[in-house]
């Protein structure tokens, strides 16, 4: 069978919001918004290092996932008087939490794996107007933002509007967690949040939210962006039927360990399944124990 011509593999693409992943990357004419800030950019190598591991793991195939941190404080006045590179463009929908914010964002139709070499070449820094609606790059390069921007920009605004710490939110898919995701009686109620809390204390532990489920919704619509906004309110972790998460956390390792944790609990459910029984799983006495033991929170503590 001969191979489709690359131009509908480029529609398919745009279709998904990843217009042309094979336009040359922007040229840069100006020093990179890191230098003399080591605090910025530790913050963008950590982007970088999670990256890595996202594509490591075969949760980030070609340009599967998005990420977003709010790198707001990092801005000094010369950072909050660099003019912008990009033309203004909507956000599509008015976050009046985020006006004058600051967030780093990986760019549309661009690799994970490519990211963790050059994350200012595959991702860029954007800059929220004042109107809370519109938005533009100003660094390094004008890289696209993420198709998934108004999402994950709607978590942003939540975050700052309760005051939490959080700054990091992460699109990815976990192959064992979407595998579980196709599986309805997981989607029931807290179904899947039991049954993985049951594979290792840790899972209790260190995902003590648990995972919300967001039932199966059209990637890059207003709906899946309102589900998951419901969901975030409660859990740090959210699952988008057969289709990946999405996680906020402190910073973006924080929301990757929150993912991997959930991910590891998945791959113990499905080697014991594939030893030919349902795993017993720790009994819901022996999960209390760990909750009140631990004394491990049920909100977001920050
Ligand atoms: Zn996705």
């Amino acid at each position: 069978m001969s191979q489709p011509p690359l131009a509908t593999n480029v529609n398919v693409a745009a279709k998904f919001g990843c217009p042309n992943i094979n336009q040359p990357t922007p040229q840069t004419n100006m020093k990179t918004i890191l230098e003399n800030r080591p605090a910025l950019k530790a913050v963008i190598y950590q982007i970088a290092e999670v990256t890595g591991y996202l594509w490591q793991k075969g949760w980030a195939e070609r340009n599967g996932g998005n990420i977003t941190v709010n790198v707001t404080e990092f801005m000094d006045d010369e950072c909050k008087a660099m003019s912008a590179i990009s033309e203004v463009k909507p956000i599509g929908m008015t976050l009046p939490y985020l006006k004058g914010k600051y967030f780093y964002c990986k760019g549309t139709g661009k690799r994970m794996r490519d990211l963790a070499k050059e994350p200012m070449q595959n991702g860029s820094i954007i800059r929220i107007l004042d109107d809370c609606a519109s938005y533009e790059v100003i660094a390094d390069v004008n890289v696209v933002p993420t198709s998934e921007l108004p999402t994950h920009l709607a978590l942003q605004n939540y975050l700052l509007e309760t005051g939490s710490c959080y700054k990091a939110t992460l699109h990815t898919h976990p192959i064992e967690l979407v595998a579980m995701s196709h599986i309805q009686r997981f989607l029931k109620g807290d179904e899947m949040t039991k049954v993985l809390w049951s594979m290792i204390p840790e899972t209790l532990a260190f995902a003590p939210l648990g995972i919300g489920i967001v039932p199966y919704a059209l990637p890059s619509s207003v709906a899946l962006a309102e589900a998951t906004l419901e969901q975030i309110k409660t859990h740090d972790v959210v699952m988008w039927e057969k289709h990946g998460t999405v996680a906020v956390g402190k910073d973006i390792m924080d929301a990757f360990d929150q993912t991997d944790v959930l991910c590891k609990a998945a791959n113990i459910y499905m080697c014991a399944r594939s030893m030919g029984s349902e795993p017993d799983g720790m009994t819901t006495a022996q999960m209390k124990e760990v909750q009140d033991v631990f004394n491990l929170p049920k909100s977001r503590p920050c």
